[in-house]
């Protein structure tokens, strides 16, 4: 359900929360000419601190199912428990998401799984708020145990103690993973709650798109200052057509054979590199033992921390030249350098075992 048409992404949009009926209608009449999937609107909401607005509730259920029956959008709301799944299902609610909050903790997600039994209704899975890919594979594989077979994932980023441009921290390396482990499994990006601001809704959006993702998901509100929940990352209906459209859409391949050669070639130039890429390292591993060995003897130890800020110093100076980025040669180096210890490290045991 949640996958691709053509190089068009599935599209999910609505207000973080169900503030009115009115404000509802007028929102989904808007996406529903713009061609959105799967409208979206918060009733029951988790909110990180007491006192904030935490949803209208079951009051709201009605109007998600009138969007329904006035406009033929298909809805969808977050659930965190059983007794609002079974609210959700009495209002014909299409599609279920499990929050951050919920997908973090395998109480709820059962929970949830369970009241789901015999009732094969699609449900998205957010990350869990902290970067645990195994809680989200989990919180996945509970709901699939369930019975599930229409099963989509949202990437929504990942708390973190230190500021970051974003709300939520992508660390896009996640989700990529997820889509090694789970190649099926429909993948969206919820640029709203990673950028936490208007402004870079559309750059997350296109790299998530570059990626290969299969949708996204995005608070849109008619009047967004006045938002009873997460005013400052919501757009008006008519940004958010402007954003669609500005989206640069990449085809999944090609079946174009002057394409798929030149692909091959450059393919081919790359898995040699990384055969050279290997060999070199197997090659300093072994100089690495052999350090090891003679620090060793000398008894010396093995961390020199002056050494290693001459390497890191070294390696800027060169990977500027090269055009290479000082953050990735860090963090290339710093594994290498990781290795190296633990491979001298290995050396001590050994002879200390002899
Ligand atoms: C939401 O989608 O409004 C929401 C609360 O999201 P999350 O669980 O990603 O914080
Ligand atoms: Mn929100």
């Amino acid at each position: 359900m949640f996958q691709k048409s053509g190089s068009r992404p599935f599209l999910i949009a609505g207000p973080c929360s169900a503030e009115s009926e009115e404000q509802m209608l007028q929102t989904a009449r808007e996406l529903a000419q713009q061609g959105v999937d799967l409208f979206r609107a918060g009733i029951w909401k988790p909110r990180t601190r007491p006192g904030a607005f935490e949803g209208l509730g079951a009051e709201a259920l009605p109007w998600l199912r009138k969007v329904k029956q006035e406009t033929g959008l298909r809805v969808t709301t977050e659930v965190a428990n059983a007794q609002q799944v079974y609210e959700a299902l009495k209002f014909g609610v299409d599609v279920l998401w499990i929050g951050a909050r919920s997908t973090v903790n395998p109480f709820s997600v059962q929970e949830i799984a369970d009241a789901l039994r015999g009732v094969d209704i699609p449900v998205l899975v957010k990350n869990p708020v902290n970067p645990d890919l195994e809680l989200w594979i989990g919180a996945i594989e509970r709901i699939r145990n369930a019975g599930i077979t229409q099963i989509g994932a949202i990437h929504r980023g990942f708390s973190a103690y230190a500021k970051t441009t974003y709300r939520n921290a992508p660390w896009w390396e996640i989700p990529i993973e997820l889509r090694r482990r789970m190649p099926d499994l429909p993948l969206l990006c919820d640029n709203s709650h990673i950028c936490g601001n208007r402004h870079d809704l559309l750059e997350i959006a296109q790299h998530a798109l570059d990626l290969n993702y299969d949708g996204l998901m995005t608070e849109v509100h008619p009047n967004p200052d006045e938002a009873w929940s997460d005013a400052k990352q919501q757009i008006t209906p008519t940004v958010y057509g402007e954003l669609i459209k500005s989206l640069n859409l990449r085809a999944a391949s090609s079946e174009d054979p002057v394409f798929l050669e030149n692909l091959e070639n450059l393919r081919h130039k790359i898995d040699e590199i990384d055969l050279e890429l290997l060999n070199l390292l197997a090659r300093r591993m072994r100089c690495a033992e052999s350090i090891g060995q003679y620090k060793q003897r000398n008894n010396i130890a093995i961390l020199q921390s002056s050494r290693w800020n001459e390497v890191l110093e070294n390696a800027f100076v060169q990977a500027r030249e090269r055009g290479l980025g000082e953050p990735f040669v860090e963090k290339i180096l710093s594994a290498v350098h990781q290795e190296s210890i633990a491979v001298q490290q290995a050396v001590g045991s050994r002879q200390q075992a002899v």
